[in-house]
């Protein structure tokens, strides 16, 4: 490994990053132009979610790399050996595209029913909760994560539906929890003794309370579905950047037959 690779290496989490060498290699400003170097860094932060890269990816004509595999390796790379489930799902993508099965599900960024869902990540919701709320693509804005609430004002989710109603054109909020919910009764003792037992050193799991980081509170699930996801609803209501004609309600849906109850305010 050479120098350049050594402080390549060092980039290899961090998207920005590597959107900046690649170009830097794209059009030889600072470093050698290298094409294929250009192409290798900013697939990897354009796979990272870094949408300038993705773009810039665009312009690169790949009848014009080398076939030398001439390309950046991070050195975390060789240790994640692709599953076969991943490598499945690697193939079907190539298969999809090939066959131009896309076709059916192209549509805009601005959601037809201007409405957003804030919901669970949990499996079973998947393709259950389109298909019991009759949606297809591009009907809705769909922001997922772990139980479907939102416990911080100023968090992920949040940052999320501010985008989907100033930019986006939504008018209605649907937070919607779902029966056993992996979420409900989550302890964060368990979850940090799992850690520990994954290698995680009590030297930083210390340290970050130490940094005044409330893991506890922070790893902590809820205890009843409908209070949390009620305590949602009033948070995106009374948030102060939130427009007073947004309309918010809440909702749970059942994990097996889909069936969606209204919450009624249970405070
Ligand atoms: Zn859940």
């Amino acid at each position: 490994m050479n120098c350049e690779q050594d402080n390549i290496n060092t980039y290899c989490d961090d998207a920005e990053a590597m959107f900046s060498v690649g170009r830097r290699f794209l059009y030889g400003n600072g470093l050698e132009k290298d094409l294929n170097k250009a192409y290798s860094l900013l697939s990897k932060a354009a796979a990272i979610g870094h949408t300038q890269a993705g773009q810039l990816l665009k312009t690169i004509d790949v009848g014009n790399l080398t076939a030398d595999n001439d390309t950046v390796t991070c050195s975390n790379d060789e240790d994640q050996a692709l599953s076969p489930d991943l490598q499945a799902i690697l193939n079907h993508n190539k298969q999809f595209v090939a066959t131009e099965a896309y076709r059916k599900y192209v549509t805009s960024k601005y959601p037809d029913k201007k409405i957003a869902i804030v919901t669970c990540m949990d499996t079973r919701l998947i393709k259950l909760l389109p298909a019991a709320l009759g949606l297809k693509n591009g009907d809705v804005k769909i922001i997922r994560n772990a139980g479907g609430t939102i416990t911080n004002p100023f968090d992920s989710a949040m940052r999320s539906l501010l985008i989907a109603i100033y930019e986006l054109g939504v008018k209605e909020v649907m937070i919607i929890g779902h029966t056993g919910c992996g979420v409900q009764g989550m302890d964060s003792q368990e979850m940090l003794r799992l850690m520990k037992e994954r290698g995680i050193d009590d030297e930083h799991i210390s340290l970050m309370k130490h940094c005044g980081i409330d893991l506890d509170s922070w790893l902590h699930g809820f205890d009843e579905t409908d209070i949390a996801i009620q305590e949602t609803v009033d948070l995106v209501k009374h948030h102060p950047l939130m427009p007073k004609d947004i309309i918010v309600r809440g909702y749970i849906m059942d994990s097996t037959t889909g069936e969606l109850t209204v919450i009624n305010d249970v405070k």
